[in-house]
């Protein structure tokens, strides 16, 4: 909808109109309906709900149109205690979608990510990184102008590159443990992709950077939102050109060459790795089985 975003007659309208929907993001938490804990649902308040939300209506954010229904998002982490708040207490509880997506459904986990990303571009751009002015919000929250009339820039919402790649050599592949992660867990390589780079020099330099092991024909596979706090997460597979391996990176714990049957005995694929919502997981059961998960 960003041909009508600039209408704000049309929006203000619309934020009122009855079958409005308004999704809070707090402090990167999702408001999550987990009342049927095998299913959880992203929760959602009408615009009566949102009244006593906020005092600045330029804040909220509209998404868009899904089956017919305009959503919008809004931050709400000037709340101490939200839950308890009288527009939210009983509708829902502040999650980390990474925690519930997984058994959401698809399109809703999809809208999810938008207003969590989203929210976290306007957070970190109150000010004008040109001239350092405070900037306002147009576009329906999908612009940030200067305020300063002798700068006016625009800031649009940002989405930070990052390649995470399945290493592979004949019948192994590269898994690596970072500091502080859970016990037992590992996963494939990944990292930013850095000014002027190539998403496939990013492949290379990350893998060498990290393990020290050259890398050959890099091929495209998929990529995922990761919101975490604002990026696009692009999936590769790589062959490794040697089997030497040294741990190079002072963020990883260790790593080291698993070989199919490893991934299959140990149930690794399954139990102790990156979970099925993110890319790791489904590169590596690709790998594994040679089909789509
Ligand atoms: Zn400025």
């Amino acid at each position: 909808m960003s041909e009508r975003r600039g209408d704000t007659v049309w929006l203000a309208e619309l934020k009122r109109a009855p079958d409005a929907l308004f999704s809070p993001v707090w402090r990167t938490r999702s408001f999550i309906d987990q009342s049927d804990a095998e299913t959880p649902r992203s929760a959602h308040l009408d615009a009566a709900a949102i009244a006593g939300l906020t005092d600045d209506e330029s804040e909220i954010i509209f998404l868009g149109y899904r089956s017919g229904v305009p959503y919008f998002s809004m931050d709400v982490s000037h709340l101490e205690e939200p839950e308890s708040h009288p527009s939210l207490i009983g509708k829902g509880e502040f999650a980390d979608i990474r925690d519930v997506s997984l058994f959401m459904p698809r399109e809703e986990g999809a809208m999810l990510a938008y207003a969590k990303a989203i929210a976290y571009w306007h957070h970190t751009h109150r000010f004008c990184g040109r001239c350092g002015s405070p900037t306002v919000t147009e576009e329906a929250g999908h612009v940030r102008r200067c305020g300063n009339p002798e700068c006016n820039t625009q800031h649009f919402p940002r989405t930070d590159s990052a390649v995470i790649m399945l290493v592979h050599r004949g019948d192994k592949v590269i898994l690596a443990r970072k500091k502080g992660w859970p016990e037992g867990r590992h996963s494939i390589l990944a990292g930013f992709v850095e000014p002027g780079e190539t998403l496939e020099g990013a492949v290379t330099r990350e893998v060498l950077e990290e393990v020290g092991v050259p890398v050959t024909n890099v091929r495209y596979h998929s990529s995922q939102p990761w919101p975490f706090p604002g990026n696009l997460m692009l999936g590769y597979f790589a062959e490794a050109l040697s089997d030497d391996l040294t741990v190079c990176d002072d963020e990883l714990e260790h790593a080291r060459w698993f070989t199919r049957d490893e991934l299959m005995e140990e149930a690794l694929a399954f139990r102790k790795q990156p979970t099925a919502v993110s890319i790791a997981r489904r590169l590596l059961a690709e790998w594994v089985t040679g089909e789509e998960p």
